[in-house]
């Protein structure tokens, strides 16, 4: 008789989605309940059978066990009744709280509480590699929408990379990023490939087909880092110590006093100068990027 599945729930921002695959190959046959956006992606995470979209028709009487990394009232509410044992995540909402507020030490990495609410040992290594595979290798994809305006870094800037980096380039993200990434090939003077989608149909072959991605700190940078891809990260108003990126180390940032500003990045810099994104150049970027592919 085959083994019930195991539910995973993960209902947040598409990177935490992401980073989620970490354990789900550990804890197959895995159910995995998330948004109805990140439903076809969730279905792409190792371990995964089928995922479902949170909402009140969920039906989780065929599973046994529930690892829940939301951690909400809502996830709580969603895995109401569901046989077998339940573990949850330490959100470490006060930590996170206290460390954008008073710069007080990082909670653990989010991998690392991911781990503990499954009862698994870290994960290691890029958890996605070989996954969508794509047709050989294809230049630099870049990132550079994130859902949070303080995380992104100038669309002019991105522009100035296509211009001066070798080709070919591909511009990512999602619907909603459309009109950047447009405004970015244009004002690039050159024809970017660009891959606007929720899909991930085009995006997850295309990304693990990239030779490097440079990206902000956003949902589609972490899944070019679990596909395998060098992925270089732009961090502004968070930090790698946040927890998001440990073991990520290919980053660049500025040691400003006021970072990290917010859980989430924010949408207007309280300085009003947004100096952690306007102080990261053109140039060592490029030079960043370089050493990451070549080294
Ligand atoms: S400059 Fe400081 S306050 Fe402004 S967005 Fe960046 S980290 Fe936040």
């Amino acid at each position: 008789m085959s083994r019930r599945p195991t539910a995973v729930l993960r209902l947040g921002s598409l990177g935490e989605v992401v980073q989620a695959g970490a354990i789900t190959a550990q804890l197959a046959p895995v159910v995995f309940v998330t948004r109805p956006a990140w439903c076809a992606l969730a279905a792409q995470l190792p371990g995964v059978v089928e995922a479902r979209a949170a909402g009140p028709t969920l039906d989780l009487s065929d599973v046994d066990g529930v690892v829940d990394l939301q951690g909400s009232l809502r996830s709580r509410w969603l895995s109401r009744g569901a046989p077998g044992a339940c573990r949850r995540l330490d959100r470490a909402d006060l930590a996170r709280r206290l460390r954008v507020w008073f710069k007080a030490a990082p909670p653990p990495p989010l991998l690392q509480r991911y781990a503990e609410a499954a009862g698994l040992p870290p994960p290691t290594g890029p958890w996605m590699a070989g996954s969508g595979a794509g047709p050989g290798v294809e230049g630099w994809g870049l990132v550079p929408g994130a859902a949070w305006a303080n995380k992104r870094w100038p669309a002019a800037r991105w522009s100035a990379l296509i211009q001066r980096m070798p080709g070919p380039h591909t511009l990512f993200g999602g619907p909603e990023d459309g009109p950047l990434l447009a405004q970015i090939a244009e004002g690039s003077g050159r024809s970017p490939r660009v891959i606007a989608e929720r899909g991930f149909v085009q995006t997850l072959p295309a990304l693990a087909a990239c030779a490097g991605v440079i990206g902000g700190d956003t949902g589609l940078s972490h899944l070019a880092r679990a596909l395998g891809r060098p992925t270089l990260v732009l961090l502004g108003p968070t930090t790698a110590e946040d927890g998001h990126w440990t073991g990520h180390p290919t980053t660049l940032s500025r040691p400003l006093p006021c970072r990290p500003c917010g859980r989430f990045g924010g949408p207007v810099c309280a300085m009003g100068d947004h100096a952690c994104m306007q102080e990261i150049t053109v140039d060592e970027v490029i030079l960043a990027a370089q050493a990451m592919v070549s080294g």
